[in-house]
């Protein structure tokens, strides 16, 4: 699952067994004064049985060794720290580093080439939540603070909101724009015997097909469908959201840009996080009802 090429990735659906699945909802809360605000978001489903919000709204965390932790120990801090600034205190979520590493913590660990990788919410196998991540000002939004804050959106349970089921609304990523996708030219000319490998309008196109083969086209391409099943989306798409994709994610260096807005005007890189997805994670963690 994982690719050296992949500038913003996110584990994939494609852990979420079909069994999983169950009809796709607005997942609109009971709670009337629950505000339109508050309903802008793609995330996975609490108490989910694969992908699941954090136990005891603590993400657990360490470092794969002593390296990434000298590399990545105080970027996880300050990417934290955009999400208490935007709105999660403790009451909601919050970090403990352990060392060594548990079976059930989020492995963090260190990587180059702009291979920066995140398990989505928590998962109850083992060794399963891991993070990958390179902190070079070259990935992603071009800050590697921004792109902890991204990853760290992840492993809270939140989705790209550029692959919302609506985001074709919203959001251009059509045949042209995939081919300045850093990896398109490797995956076009991929070859079986003589002839092409994949058909590239297809590989472009059908999040599945992109999963598959490992294209990075399946970080941009929206949901629909069963890919769609397993997550719940709030009612409007967040163009402020830390989990939307810049022009510049998954782009090669010096080439053109991919993702745009759907009047072609350029997605500009995130400097916060915004206040729907720090909603989306009081949420997700829900302070306890106090008892009478
Ligand atoms: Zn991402």
């Amino acid at each position: 699952m994982l690719l050296s090429t992949l500038w913003c990735a996110i584990l994939g659906f494609s852990v979420v067994p079909e069994t999983f699945a169950a009809p796709l909802t607005s997942d609109t809360p009971s709670n009337s004064a629950i505000t339109d605000l508050e309903r802008r978001w793609f995330s996975i489903k609490p108490g989910g049985q694969v992908q699941r919000e954090w136990r005891s709204k603590v993400l657990l965390y360490c470092f794969h060794d002593a390296a990434s932790q000298t590399k990545l120990s105080g970027l996880f801090d300050s990417g934290w720290q955009m999400w208490v600034n935007a709105g999660v205190s403790p009451d909601y979520a919050t970090k403990s580093l352990i060392s060594p590493c548990r079976q059930d913590a989020l492995v963090v660990s260190a990587t180059t080439g702009c291979e920066i990788f995140t398990s989505l919410g928590w998962s109850p196998v083992a060794w399963a939540n891991t993070m990958r991540f390179d902190p070079s000002n070259e990935c992603g939004f071009g800050n590697p603070v921004t792109n902890m804050a991204h990853e760290i959106g992840h492993s809270l349970g939140l989705i790209h909101e550029h692959q919302r089921s609506d985001a074709s609304g919203i959001i251009k990523f059509d045949y042209d724009d995939c081919k300045n996708l850093k990896d398109y030219r490797r995956f076009k000319n991929m070859k079986n015997g003589k002839k092409p490998l994949y058909h590239m309008r297809s590989l472009c196109s059908n999040l599945n097909l992109a999963s598959q083969a490992g294209f990075s086209a399946r970080d941009m391409i929206p949901y629909t469908g069963l890919n769609a099943v397993p997550y719940v989306a709030g009612n409007r798409f967040d163009t402020r959201s830390i989990m939307l994709y810049s022009s510049r994610c998954g782009a090669s260096p010096g080439g053109k840009d991919v993702l745009k807005f759907r009047d072609g005007s350029i997605i500009p890189p995130p400097t916060e996080v915004s206040r729907v997805d720090a909603e989306r994670i009081r949420l997700l963690y829900p302070r306890p009802t106090p008892t009478p």
